[in-house]
């Protein structure tokens, strides 16, 4: 069986572990969100990429939820001292992942090979590609203008209003290579519960990839992230509202409606499934709240029965 994920970060890289424990090695090719790479001290920070290897490799801060277990923050000291911007945390670890992916990028490999590298190197079984070589960077414009996703999440902690949102450079980016073949030659596609605004949105922007979608003989079965008409964790309820999408499972389904065959829902959202399958889906409403591995692993389950 061969699997496409479609995955931000947090919520992906839960979903992600419980299927990684469930199928044989090299069974997934995961998509990764790169609309929210910045560079930091002049370094490619690829922050979805990284939290889905970091996961799958088993390094993961799972107190934090991001960055690396047993992380020390000495270089940060110092950079305060030189007055560089510290709202981004770095990581002494995690810095040698961006020193690393920055110094391969500017001899020249694609960010298609050095995420390979690095995803290797982190011994995650499966195949990670970004979206694409090229840079799409989601922004988002609040009343005082436009952000970079990172200064909204990060820098202003999402305490801005937001009533629009773009991914600048998707026009003239592609698809990274393997990317529209995975998904054309893909038994299934799972759409991990991510952000469907800043994490799938991005990914979804670049041209060609919507369309391999509608293409594919594979079922495309999406987990969504909304529960009870609200996000499990993050700013998706707030940004799916200013793109004019209701916070609901049934918001999410609009949202992925020209493709999508199956959504998972949540429990406590059964009573929307009849309206989500008047547009036509399928739905299986179950457990959608990943607590601890159990959960991911539950989840996961579930999906791939879906899928069988
Ligand atoms: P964020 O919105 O910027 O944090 O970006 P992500 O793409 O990493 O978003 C995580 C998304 O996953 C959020 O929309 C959460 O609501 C969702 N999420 C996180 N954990 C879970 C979970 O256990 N179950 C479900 N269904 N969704 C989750």
């Amino acid at each position: 069986m061969r699997i496409v994920t479609l995955a931000g970060g947090t919520g992906a890289a839960k979903l992600l572990r419980g299927l990684d424990a469930l199928v044989p090695q090299r069974t997934l090719t995961i998509v990764g969100n790169t609309g929210d790479d910045a560079l930091i001290w002049g370094l490619h920070v690829s922050p979805d990429l990284d939290t889905v290897c970091y996961t799958l490799g088993g390094w993961i801060d799972e107190d934090r939820g991001w960055g690396l277990r047993g992380e020390t923050f000495r270089t940060f000291g110092e950079m305060v001292r030189f007055g560089e911007p510290t709202w981004f945390n770095l990581g002494d670890r995690d810095l040698a992942t961006h020193l690393h992916r920055t110094r391969l990028l500017r001899e020249g490999q694609t960010l298609t090979e050095v995420t390979a590298k690095i995803a290797q190197d982190l011994d995650v079984s499966h195949a990670v590609l970004p979206m694409s070589d090229q840079s799409v960077r989601t922004c988002v414009r609040g009343p005082d203008g436009w952000l970079g996703f990172q200064e909204y999440f990060v820098r202003e902690k999402t305490q801005v209003e937001v009533v629009e949102v773009d991914y600048v450079g998707a026009n003239a980016a592609l698809p990274a290579p393997g990317v529209v073949e995975a998904i054309a030659s893909a038994h299934a596609v799972i759409v991990c519960p991510s952000n469907p605004i800043t994490s799938i949105g991005p990914i979804l922007s670049v041209p060609g990839i919507a369309r391999a979608l509608e293409a594919t003989d594979a079922v495309v079965l999406a987990v969504s992230p909304i529960v009870g008409g609200q996000a499990v964790s993050g700013p998706a309820g707030r940004l799916m509202a200013a793109c004019g999408f209701e916070v609901s499972a049934l918001g999410v389904a609009s949202a992925y409606a020209p493709w999508l065959d199956i959504l998972l829902v949540d429990n406590q959202d059964a009573a929307l499934t009849p309206r989500i399958e008047a547009a036509g889906l399928r739905t299986i409403v179950t457990e959608t709240v990943m607590r601890g591995r159990e959960g991911e692993i539950a989840l996961a389950r579930r999906a791939l029965e879906a899928l069988a």
